[in-house]
């Protein structure tokens, strides 16, 4: 049963790794088995202790994706890879009346059109090469709600979720499964307007069935699950890790 789960041999290449859910992200899939590709543009050095700590091999690439500019290159310097986790993301908040153009663009750019055309490139890559791999995309409770005071986040979100069914349809004869994972209210750098506000505090945990924030270590298991053979005809889901958020 564990051979389902082991990521033993495997690459994978996770942007925004250096923090938050995306160092949850690939410490887990370390411990699973696999070499970690962390792609961003802060120096992942915790990160990297952690995963050498799990006996695994560990690259950084250096990358600003608020364009699509350096995808060409990473993708090249990545090298032969088996998973890739669209992590990296941003959040702007301000009353919809108020929200500016550039708050707009750079939200969209950054989670939604970089996260397409990495895809697209890394997809190219493997189909050249006659073989597939696992796509991970990192959603969000807004992908399914509206959300208050984030449209562009909302609008990101909920695209990434409408792209993952759409390469889904394209690509799983190919063998490459695309998947995305839903994470609720996890506490990072991206939820800290809402941690250090008592009130939305007190809301969003009162309304959290598990009663607390999530933890980037809670993203693991559903991460080394689409990651792995486990989840060989898994295509086009979203998995929600929201501690019963949604079942609300
Ligand atoms: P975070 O701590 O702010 O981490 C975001 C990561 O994305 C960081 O590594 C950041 O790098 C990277 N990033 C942002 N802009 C980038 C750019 N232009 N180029 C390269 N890397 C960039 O937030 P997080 O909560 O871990 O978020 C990770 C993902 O989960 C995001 O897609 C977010 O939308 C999603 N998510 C989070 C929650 C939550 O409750 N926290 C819930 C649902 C979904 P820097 O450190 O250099 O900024």
């Amino acid at each position: 049963m564990s051979g389902l789960f082991d990521l033993t041999g495997k690459r994978a290449l996770v942007t925004g790794a250096n923090t938050g859910l995306g160092q949850g992200i690939a410490v887990g899939l370390a411990r699973a088995g696999a070499d970690i590709v962390a792609v961003g543009r802060s120096a992942p050095d915790e990160t990297r202790g952690l995963v050498e700590q799990a006996g695994r091999r560990f690259t950084a690439i250096s990358a600003d994706f608020s364009t699509t500019e350096p995808i060409g290159r990473v993708v090249e310097e990545a090298g032969a890879i088996d998973i890739l986790v669209n992590n990296a993301g941003i959040i702007r908040r301000a009353d919809s009346l108020d929200f500016t153009e550039d708050d707009w663009d750079a939200v969209m750019d950054t989670n939604l059109k970089v996260v397409f055309f990495l895809s697209q490139a890394v997809a190219k890559r493997w189909m050249a090469e006659g073989r597939g791999g696992k796509i991970i995309n990192i959603v969000s409770m807004l992908s399914f709600q509206g959300g208050l005071r984030v449209p562009s986040y909302t609008a990101s979100k909920s695209g990434l979720a409408g792209i993952t069914r759409t390469l889904c349809n394209e690509w799983a004869a190919k063998g490459i499964n695309v998947n995305g994972i839903a994470p609720g209210y996890f506490a990072t750098n991206n939820t800290a307007a809402l941690q250090s506000d008592e009130t939305r505090n007190r809301q969003i945990l009162e309304r959290i069935p598990a009663a607390r924030w999530g933890r980037p270590e809670d993203l693991a298991g559903a991460a080394v699950f689409l990651a792995s053979a486990a989840s060989d005809y898994m295509h086009g889901a979203i998995v929600p890790v929201d501690g019963g958020w949604l079942a609300r």
